[in-house]
């Protein structure tokens, strides 16, 4: 059996995991990166994720992570075809994702590892061991083979359902943000996103199209599971047919996705030395249901306080971790606007763009969305 020290071992390497070990690694840790599918990016069905920036910008630009387009503009539409373009100071960075070699998280893992990042494809996690309180010991497998782990720090960041989630009560696990679309080519301009909403077509959701630079789009649909009568890609399919003038945009179409995020809270994000980040954490956003935002974040953070604690050897400092993450992340904020835009129906969505669109040349309406959303962030 093949045995690991390390001071940092991190499981799942998705957009948060690999932000993390590179974080680690590049900091000098001796980093283990350990990944359940045989391929970096092959869990993930989707090929371009956006998030706007609330705070990305300078975690992106120390560690160079690689972001397809910045876009400053969205195009808000209602029901009965009214718009309104938001020209915003907050930009929304957009991910290419999935499995080819140029995907967010596969340079990120391929720069982890140039940094002395260790990775085990095609894991298995066999056994988990405790002493004391610590979780001091993984066991995986790799084929027939068996490999111990020992890691100083663990960082949870294989998703929504974490093998880590059986030792944590998992609460407000209510809704579940469900999304279907599709992936092509030159749906809209790569300048601005587009946003539909629609009460009774997207129920607790919307729908988006978005272009990148190099011309990868996607459209999809963004629901509220408790909202839901049927399954995501009737709903889908049922937008498209009410609004033929989107639907001749989607052309060509190259792949489709599913899947669903869910919104919960554990009762830690921290316990002794094992750290929970993105998904694995619970952290997607529950207004517009962004989880990049949060898996990079919090894995920056996790990094941050990792490096802390082992450069110091006082791991009482990852402490610090716990708090970063409840500052940050709320929740509070885009939990009301949820309620809110639930509460809506499509003849107040018209009312608000219109509202908005008349507003528009009277106040600085980015200025006004900007100074609520930090409301959100400030400590
Ligand atoms: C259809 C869909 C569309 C989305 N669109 C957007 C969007 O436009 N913008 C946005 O911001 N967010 C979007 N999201 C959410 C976003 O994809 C996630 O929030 C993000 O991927 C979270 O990253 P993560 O690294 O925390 O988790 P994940 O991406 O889930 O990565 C977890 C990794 O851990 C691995 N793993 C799991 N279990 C184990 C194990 N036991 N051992 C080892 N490895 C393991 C998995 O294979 C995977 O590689 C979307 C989600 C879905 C499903």
């Amino acid at each position: 059996m093949q045995g690991y020290e390390c001071d940092v071992l991190v499981v799942g390497a998705g957009p948060a995991g690999s932000v993390a070990a590179l974080y680690c690694s590049k900091q000098g840790l001796n980093t283990v990166l350990i990944e359940r599918a045989n391929k970096i990016g092959a869990h993930t069905n989707t090929r371009i994720d956006s998030s706007t920036d609330f705070g990305l910008t300078e975690i992106i630009k120390e560690m160079e992570l690689k972001t397809e387009n910045l876009v400053y503009k969205s195009k808000w539409h209602s029901p009965s075809g009214r718009s309104f373009i938001l020209h915003s100071k907050i930009g929304e960075y957009y991910f290419k994702r999935g499995p080819e070699s140029d995907s967010f998280e596969c340079v990120t893992v391929s720069k982890a590892i140039k940094n002395g990042c260790t990775l085990f494809l095609d894991t298995a996690v066999e056994e988990i061991n405790k002493d004391g309180g610590r979780f001091d010991e993984v066991i995986i497998s790799q084929g027939t083979e068996k490999i111990v782990i020992k890691p100083e720090i663990i960082i949870a960041a294989d998703g929504g359902n974490s093998i880590f989630h059986r030792y944590f009560d998992k609460r407000f696990v209510e809704k579940k943000r469900v999304a279907y679309g599709v992936t092509g080519k030159n749906f809209i301009r790569p300048d601005t996103s587009g946003i539909y909403f629609d009460s009774e077509l997207a129920p607790g959701g919307y729908f988006y199209i978005v272009t990148c630079l190099n011309g990868i789009s996607s459209a999809g649909i963004i629901l509220d599971s408790n909202k839901m009568q049927k399954n995501a890609g009737d709903y889908f399919y049922d937008y498209l047919n009410e609004n033929s003038k989107i639907a001749d945009r989607l052309n060509p179409i190259t792949n489709n996705f599913v899947g669903y995020g869910e919104i919960f809270d554990l009762d830690t994000y921290l316990y002794e030395n094992l750290l929970f980040v993105g998904d694995a954490a619970g952290l997607i956003d529950p207004f517009l249901g962004y989880g990049m935002i949060p898996a990079i974040i919090s894995a920056y953070c996790a990094g941050k306080h990792s490096v802390n604690a082992v450069n110091n050897k006082d791991y009482s400092l990852l402490n610090r971790y716990a708090m970063d993450i409840k500052q940050r992340f709320t929740k509070r904020l885009p939990h009301l606007y949820r309620k809110v835009f639930n509460s809506l129906d499509n003849d107040d969505f018209d009312l608000l763009i219109e509202m908005l669109e008349g507003l528009q040349s009277k106040i600085d309406i980015d200025e006004l969305l900007s100074q609520l959303d930090s409301l959100e962030y400030e400590p």
